[in-house]
C-alpha cells in the first residue's frame, strides 16, 4: 500500500495559487483543466528543500517550465517536481533524504510572473513515469492534504499553510500558557479585540515589540521571521 506524505518544500509558507484553480482559460490553452500545482511564495535564491526521501528522476532545464527538480519515490509510486528554479544542487540517479537542499527559487521559465516555487505531484508506474496523464493536470494531483510538516520536520498537521509565526516558527518549545494569556491581555487592550494565534505567538515566540505586530506594515516580517532572524539580515521568502 502506497503513501504520500510530504514535508513542505520551503521555509517560509505563502500560498500564491493552490491547485486546480483557472484563471480565464489560461490553463485551457495549455491543454489543462487548471493549475496543476501549487505556487510558493519564493524570492529569487530562496532555498528549495525535498519534500520526501526518493531519487533524482530529472534536473536541469525544460522548455515551459525553465529548472527543474523532479523527485521520486519509487517505494510509495509517487513524484514531486519543482519548477521555475534558479539553479540545482542535486543530479540525476541522486539519493535525496527529506528536508536536503535541491536548489534556489527564481523565475525561469515561459509561464511565470514573478519569484515563485511551482510544486507538483504526481502518481506513478514503473520507471518513475506518471500513472494518469491523461487526468487534465498532465497527471498531476493536489499535493494540499499530503503536507503534514515543515520543512525542517516540526509537525503542522492540517495547518500546514499557515504562517511560521503560527506554528511558533518551528520551535520545539513547551508553550508558557502564563505567558500567552498576559500577553494576549495586554494586546487585546491595545488592539481592542482579541488578537489571534499569530500575533500573541510573534511577541512571545518570536521576540517581536507589540509596536511592531500592531503595525500591519511589518505583518509579512513578524509572521514568517523572528526578530533574531531579522536583526541577522534574514529576510522573508529568501
Ligand atoms: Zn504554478
Amino acid at each position: 500500500m502506497s503513501e504520500i506524505k510530504l514535508r513542505l518544500p520551503v521555509k517560509d509558507v505563502f500560498v500564491v495559487q493552490p491547485f486546480g484553480v483557472n484563471y480565464a482559460g489560461f490553463y485551457k490553452d495549455l491543454g489543462m483543466k487548471g493549475h496543476n500545482g501549487i505556487d510558493f511564495r519564493a524570492r529569487h535564491g530562496c532555498p528549495v528543500y525535498a519534500a520526501h526521501n526518493g531519487v533524482i528522476l530529472t534536473s536541469g532545464t525544460d522548455n515551459q517550465g525553465g529548472n527543474l527538480v523532479q523527485i521520486w519515490d519509487k517505494n510509495n509510486n509517487f513524484k514531486t517536481l519543482y519548477y521555475h528554479l534558479l539553479d540545482w544542487t542535486v543530479n540525476q540517479n541522486q539519493e535525496v533524504k527529506v528536508g536536503d537542499l535541491i536548489g534556489h527559487a527564481d523565475n525561469t521559465g515561459l509561464y511565470t510572473t514573478g519569484d515563485h516555487l511551482h510544486f507538483g505531484l504526481k502518481e506513478t508506474i514503473e520507471g518513475g513515469n506518471t500513472k494518469y496523464p491523461e487526468n487534465g493536470y498532465n497527471g498531476c494531483i493536489d499535493p494540499a492534504p499530503f503536507f503534514s510538516s515543515s520543512f525542517n520536520g516540526f509537525p503542522i498537521g492540517n495547518n500546514w499553510d499557515k504562517s511560521r509565526s503560527y506554528h511558533r516558527y518551528y520551535r520545539d518549545a513547551k508553550r508558557n500558557l502564563a505567558n500567552e494569556m498576559k500577553t494576549a491581555l495586554y494586546m487585546a487592550r491595545r488592539l481592542k479585540r482579541l488578537p489571534n494565534n499569530e500575533e500573541i505567538n510573534a511577541c512571545i515566540w518570536g521576540g517581536w515589540d507589540i509596536e511592531a505586530v500592531l503595525n500591519p506594515s511589518m505583518y509579512e516580517l513578524w509572521s514568517q521571521i523572528t526578530k533574531d532572524e531579522y536583526n541577522k539580515g534574514l529576510k522573508p521568502f529568501n
